[in-house]
């Protein structure tokens, strides 16, 4: 019997015992164990910890106010070896809750500022109610007693995000719900205490450790849907609304975009499900997209390890202010990029960058808020070896860039310019760089030694950096020190 036949059999006995979400006084730690868990070494101190965390969410999706009406069961250990305290959470709807500092460029409002947010209607940590503070983008909850080292931990939430008129990676455009990091996420807790998020004009201000998904959605009928993961129940209902069930495993975030009219191409191949999704407007060639899809995954899978999720999907959406952005086991991009006269190789560009990032921040996690060079110089520079493995071009052969001081966060960069120049045309030149030290071949190993090390994990410049030396068997200090300067930040 295959896979899928055990997940159907385990949600038909859940939602049986009708104990689905929302389920009072319960310990149910019982989805965790039933879902098939990845071989993946036992790390010590990974707090939540992959395997262990399941996050169950129930979603309401109310169209005329733009609200989505959720129910949260989180279940996890206290894997820290510390007696906790608080715990913290990302709620990224709330950085939308003013003019002066959203993310979002001032035009994508094409309906004049109106705000987003988060707020909760009930919070309950191990059964009883907590108290909890907002700072900024991250939540803080209070529980009544002390969580002990090894002890489970449940949190169930009720809340409602309002979702703003707004052509953004967060808000509604045309009919479409674009829902990146919608919900209250559980941040990472390590040696360095609490990876906690802050507002931040620019980047991808996330942190966040693999978890499970079990995922409830109730849309109107004339509405479909993209997500993380997979679908596997879609039930309508006689009220012209219709309930779709989705499960992932083992991914960074959850996504998803609600639309209405779209259009799907969709293709098995290598063993994937790969499906691409746009406006029904759109008259673009999707079957390309598609087609350059495969072969860019194909591309990434032979050179750093397999894609381990069963499909992979791009959604084209109204976006502004930037033109890809990456999710587990989706990506959005703009739909500008579709537009008769696009530029096409910046378009493949674009495509390939968010595709690698399913290996660098989705794969192989990281601090995006205080290491953003590590996904995005990857992204970047896999890219560029893709379209030149595909054109002959000769980007490789370059002379790698002015070198840059990659050890800086977010809130240390004066722009988005910076931003970019650091993070990306910095993060990049660095691997062009090392490649002319060690060769294509050495590289490549040392990608994928850190694949495989830090694999459903989180990797930190020390652990790059210590990879390196490692495969290339001669002391990099020198070029080490010629990319990270810490003293002057
Ligand atoms: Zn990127």
């Amino acid at each position: 019997m295959g896979r899928k036949f055990w997940i159907i059999a385990i949600l038909v006995v859940l939602i049986c015992s009708g104990y689905f979400f929302w389920s009072g006084n319960e310990p149910s730690t019982q989805v965790a164990a039933t879902l098939p868990a990845y071989n993946q070494p036992e790390v010590p101190s990974v707090f939540p910890e992959p395997g262990k965390t399941l996050y169950r969410m129930s979603l309401y999706l109310d169209i005329n106010t733009r609200t989505l009406h959720g129910t949260t069961v989180l279940t996890t250990s206290n894997t820290t070896g510390q007696v906790l305290s608080e715990l913290w959470f990302t709620i990224y709807p709330d950085a939308f809750r003013n003019s002066k500092s959203t993310p979002a460029p001032a035009a994508a409002y094409y309906a004049g500022f109106e705000p987003g947010g988060i707020e909760f209607e009930e919070v309950l940590v191990n059964y009883k109610a907590v108290d909890y503070i907002k700072e900024g983008v991250s939540l803080q909850l209070t529980p009544t007693e002390e969580i002990l080292p090894g002890q489970d931990i449940t949190v169930q939430m009720k809340w409602k995000a309002y979702i703003p008129r707004l052509s953004y990676r967060y808000g509604y455009k045309d009919g479409v719900f674009m829902l990146g990091h919608f919900y209250p996420a559980l941040n990472v807790y390590d040696e360095q205490g609490w990876r906690n998020s802050y507002d931040s004009a620019f980047g991808d201000p996330f942190c966040f450790n693999c978890a499970d998904y079990l995922v409830r959605l109730n849309i109107p009928e004339a509405y479909s849907m993209v997500s993380t993961g997979s679908v596997v129940e879609t039930i309508a209902e006689d009220t012209g609304r219709q309930f779709i069930t989705v499960i992932a495993e083992n991914v960074r975030d959850f996504a998803m975009v609600i639309a209405h009219q779209y259009q799907v191409r969709e293709e098995q191949q290598l063993g994937y499900t790969f499906s691409v999704h746009a406006p029904n407007q759109v008259q673009a060639e999707l079957d390309a997209v598609l087609q350059e899809t495969i072969d860019i995954l194909d591309f990434f899978s032979c050179t750093w390890g397999s894609y381990p999720y069963p499909e992979f999907k791009v959604v084209f959406v109204p976006m502004q202010g930037f033109r890809g952005m990456e999710y587990s086991g989706v990506v959005f991009l703009s739909q500008d990029l579709l537009r008769p006269g696009a530029d096409r190789t910046h378009t493949r560009f674009l495509l390939a960058h968010e595709v690698a990032h399913q290996w660098w921040y989705g794969l192989v996690g990281n601090d995006q808020v205080r290491e953003p060079w590590l996904d995005e110089g990857l992204a970047s520079w896999g890219a560029y070896k893709y379209l030149n493995q595909q054109d002959q071009t000769s980007k490789g052969s370059k002379a790698a860039g002015a070198e840059t001081n990659l050890a800086r966060e977010l809130k240390d960069m004066y722009s988005r310019d910076d931003y970019y120049s650091t993070a990306y045309t910095g993060g990049e030149s660095f691997w062009w760089g090392l490649e002319q030290e060690l060769g294509e071949e050495k590289v490549k190993q040392v990608l994928r030694r850190y694949l495989a090390n830090y694999r459903f994990q989180i990797a930190t410049t020390e652990d790059l950096l210590r990879v390196i030396q490692q495969e290339a068997h001669r002391d990099m200090q020198d070029y080490f020190n010629r990319w990270f300067n810490y003293e002057n930040e």
